[in-house]
């Protein structure tokens, strides 16, 4: 699991994050869910390790995370706007952190082969990453921070600059695989009914604040606040 304590973020005197407490199941699905500006990001960044907190500790499956370095915590990450070597192929952006690790070359092949298989890119492996569709390269990128094992995985809107359709088809892939991997996984979205359909657990936060945890029926039939019951009311 990954363990939040007393957590808080500021940006001079703007209070992003004000006392988290947090407990993320392992091997489930949880999103974060809330409107733009109330420190989805910011939450995210912190349990990568690419933003320290001011104060509080993370613990990540069980080992003390708090001041750790983003490299040194065995975490996958996944941006909306993607980032990829341009000048190597899929199959080289996927073997990419395997390499720096100095894992042996067949090792390395076989894990991506593995890797392209489980996205369903295996046959886009000699491409470049401008020749995908934006679906794809968010596939790529996932198989890339999947690649390393990562104790946990962190998406910050993967599927945030794609059109509706494709968007809708990527969120349930994403759930698919996530039954296949079950690897332990925080989901960002501002999009309610995305959180409420790919995700095992939600986390609601507002205005730096967590209001309310729970499953997705938890929160349909039971907010927790004013907050929460406006926020998910739209969705039908
Ligand atoms: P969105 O859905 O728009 O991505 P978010 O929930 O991810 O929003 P954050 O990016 O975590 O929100 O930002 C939370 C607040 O902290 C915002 O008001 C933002 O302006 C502020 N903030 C984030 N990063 C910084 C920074 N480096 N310096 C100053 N303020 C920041
Ligand atoms: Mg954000």
């Amino acid at each position: 699991s990954i363990e939040i304590r007393g957590v808080n973020k500021n940006f001079g005197d703007f209070v992003a994050l004000q006392d988290i407490d947090l407990s993320i199941p392992s091997g489930q699905l949880t999103a974060l869910l809330g409107p733009s500006g109330g420190g989805k990001s910011t939450l995210l960044r912190i349990i990568a390790g690419l933003e320290s907190s001011d104060s509080g500790s993370i613990e990540i499956e069980g080992v003390d995370a708090t001041g750790v370095p983003a490299q040194k915590r065995n975490v996958g990450f996944v941006f909306q706007h993607y980032a990829a070597f341009k000048h190597m192929t899929v199959e080289k952006n996927v073997a990419f952190g395997l390499e720096i690790r100095k894992k042996p070359k067949d090792e390395v092949r076989r894990r991506v082969a593995e890797l392209l298989k489980l996205v369903h890119l295996e046959q886009f492996s000699h491409r470049l990453p401008s020749q995908l569709s934006g679906g794809q390269r968010q596939r790529m990128a996932l198989a890339r921070a999947l690649a390393i094992e990562p104790s946990v995985l962190l998406l910050d809107e993967p599927f945030g600059a794609l059109d509706a359709k494709v968007r809708k088809e990527l969120r349930d892939w994403l759930r698919r695989l996530h039954d296949e991997v079950h690897v332990t996984t925080v989901f960002v979205t501002h999009d309610q009914e995305e959180a409420l359909e790919v995700s095992d657990n939600l986390v609601v936060i507002n205005e730096g604040r967590i209001e309310q945890i729970g499953t997705p029926d938890d929160l349909y039939d039971r907010p927790a606040s004013d907050f929460v019951l406006s926020f998910l009311g739209p969705v039908t």
